[in-house]
């Protein structure tokens, strides 16, 4: 499932991943680890909701 930020708009897909900081494709956004934030804006997990 994607989740999209709820401050800048930017969309989490688990089959691309965030290669730029370390998040291969595949990975769900529930096995993010806690500390990761969103490459466009930098706010928190908690920040996003699912599409
Ligand atoms: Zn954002």
């Amino acid at each position: 499932m994607k989740y999209v930020c709820n401050a800048c708009g930017y969309v989490y897909d688990p089959a691309v991943g965030d290669p730029d900081n370390g998040i291969a494709p595949g990975t769900k956004f529930e096995d993010l680890p806690d500390d990761w934030t969103c490459p466009m804006c930098g706010v928190g997990k908690d920040m996003f909701s699912p599409e």
